[in-house]
């Protein structure tokens, strides 16, 4: 680690004092501080039915996507053993519940899956009659982009073979069943949910209101809460519109540059700390101005959606453009190579290499 001020500490917080200016973690140890940055993301949030959560995956770690791997190439080893129709229909057959950026570029990517990666792979199956049945609730697919990008990605989800049900709520979720407001069933060995997000729960602690059912925190102009200078919020859980009023997405870009913006404030405000303007800190501080770089999306090989300022990509030009950018943010040297080779050979080769199921078939 480059700053040597800087301690990195693994533990969970569980609680947070913000009056007393402590937090808790599970460790049990206890962290006074003279500022806190709440920096803790979203997590997958059901919209009130908590017991969906047993019947289907999310997708906001590396252990939830390892987890979406593990069942959906399980289910195939699944779908080779068993004689009967129903069985294999079922098992063969994968469900996502949103058709935001995530369910667009899982649903990709599946069929890249069954088409290129699987397809020598099984002999009594025919990997490429994967099911994949897309479900979104508004009328249409990636609704933070344009309206002619979210037709183009249904477009080209649908010549991938996907099947897309647009303005379908999803009413209930049970064992392997997804159960449609209109009364329709879509059966699923794999339900994934992309479908929605809330803040993470700590943000409740902070003893302010909060901004929307997503339990997100609005905060002031410089990212600190009402009443509590010494506390900021940044990234997924902090609600905010940028300069044209249109509402801060959450992106890795935003999250580092309001991570940058309260390490800009930190520093001025402890070099003031050590000179006569002890005490002027909170007039000095200045407001968070979010640079809107832009939103993108994969839809499967060769083709993408990119939303930048004036520019509208789809197709080739913003996969390729999705590519460069991806790999620019890696960090180090050598994972950005490896990345690029490893991308590069399974691009020529047409197939790459994803048969991997890790731990236990569930
Ligand atoms: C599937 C998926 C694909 C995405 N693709 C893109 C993309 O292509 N481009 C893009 O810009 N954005 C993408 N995003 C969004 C991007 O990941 C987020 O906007 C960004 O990570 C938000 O940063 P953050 O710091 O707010 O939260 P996070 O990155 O979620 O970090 C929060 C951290 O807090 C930790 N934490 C949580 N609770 C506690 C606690 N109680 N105590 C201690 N630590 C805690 C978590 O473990 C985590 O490490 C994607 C998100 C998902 C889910």
């Amino acid at each position: 680690m480059k700053a040597s001020n800087v301690t990195v500490l693994m533990d969970e917080i569980t609680d947070l004092s913000p009056v007393e200016r402590r937090a808790e973690g599970q460790s049990g140890g206890t962290y006074e501080y003279d500022y806190l940055l709440l920096a803790a993301g979203v997590q997958t949030s059901f919209f009130g039915r908590p017991e969906w959560e047993a019947h289907t995956l999310g997708l906001k770690t590396l252990a939830e996507a390892q987890s979406i791997r593990r069942r959906v190439l399980s289910n195939l080893e699944k779908a080779e053993l068993t004689n009967c129709d129903k069985d294999r229909r079922r098992l063969m057959t994968v469900a996502i519940a949103g058709g935001g950026p995530t369910g667009v570029e899982l649903a990709g990517a599946f069929t890249d899956l069954v088409h290129r990666s699987l397809r020598d792979d099984f002999r009594r199956i025919d990997t490429s009659k994967l099911r994949v049945v897309l479900l979104e609730g508004s009328d249409r697919l990636l609704g933070s982009f344009g309206k002619k990008q979210s037709e183009y990605a249904f477009k080209r989800l649908e010549e991938l073979g996907v099947e897309i049900l647009t303005g379908t709520m999803v009413a209930d979720v049970t064992k392997g069943c997804v159960h449609l407001a209109d009364g329709s069933t879509v059966e699923a060995a794999a339900i994934i949910w992309a479908a929605g997000t809330e803040a993470n729960p700590l943000t409740s602690q902070l003893g302010v209101p909060l901004a929307d059912r997503a339990g997100r925190v609005t905060p002031e102009e410089d990212l600190s809460i009402r009443g509590f200078p010494e506390i900021f919020v940044g990234g997924d859980l902090a609600c905010l519109t940028d300069s044209q009023d249109k509402p801060v997405p959450g992106v890795a870009p935003a999250a580092t540059q309001m991570g940058r913006h309260v390490a800009k404030v930190l520093k001025e405000e402890n070099r003031l700390e050590k000179t006569r303007f002890r005490g002027q800190k909170l007039k000095l501080r200045p407001r968070f101005r979010y640079f809107d770089k832009g939103i993108m999306a994969i839809v499967g090989k060769n083709a993408a959606v990119v939303l930048s300022g004036k520019w509208a990509l789809t197709g080739f030009i913003a996969w390729l453009a999705w590519l460069f950018i991806h790999i620019l943010f890696l960090v180090g040297f050598r994972n950005k190579l490896s990345v690029l080779l490893g991308w590069a050979f399974a691009y020529v080769r047409d197939a790459p290499d994803t048969r991997i199921i890790v731990n236990r078939p569930d």
